[in-house]
């Protein structure tokens, strides 16, 4: 089952425009954002760690929309889009491996103290390549459905 969450009219400073004279001052821009996932496993578990964090979400946002100037608004939501589906699938799905030997979180099927790792959560194949993958093209999906509105 597919859960929305929203985070409708958050307000951040952005410097975009067409012009060097427009991204000079930052402006306010508005951000509406609707995000497609299952809640069911956090609803069951009661964990936050399962969901998705609000307030992680609109920081993810405001880093996004103030880092750096823009020159049209579809780069600053393909960005936002991107930055999100990043951090959720990263936190989500991405594979995290356990060092038995150093008790300690790592990416890599070896630690670099040679232990071999075992998979602690999120899926063996997700490593951080495809999940930089899955952001690029999550956010050119909604970009292009920006554009066709
Ligand atoms: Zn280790």
């Amino acid at each position: 089952m597919t859960d929305r969450i929203f985070v409708d009219n958050l307000r951040v400073p952005c410097r975009v425009g067409l012009t060097p004279a427009e991204r000079g001052e930052p402006q306010e821009i508005v951000v509406d954002v609707s995000i497609f996932l299952s809640l069911a496993r956090a609803a069951r578990g009661d964990e936050v760690k399962d969901s998705v964090n609000y307030r992680d979400v609109k920081e993810r946002i405001s880093a996004f929309a103030t880092g750096r100037k823009f020159s049209l608004l579809e780069t600053v939501a393909e960005g936002i889009a991107g930055a999100l589906l990043d951090s959720i699938v990263g936190a989500g799905l991405q594979a995290r491996q356990w060092c038995p030997a150093c008790s300690c979180e790592c990416e890599t099927p070896q630690h670099y103290c040679g232990t071999p790792t075992t998979l602690r959560r999120g899926v063996r194949w997700i490593q951080n390549d495809a999940v930089n993958l899955m952001a690029t093209l999550g956010g050119a999906i909604v970009a292009a459905a920006l554009l066709l509105r």
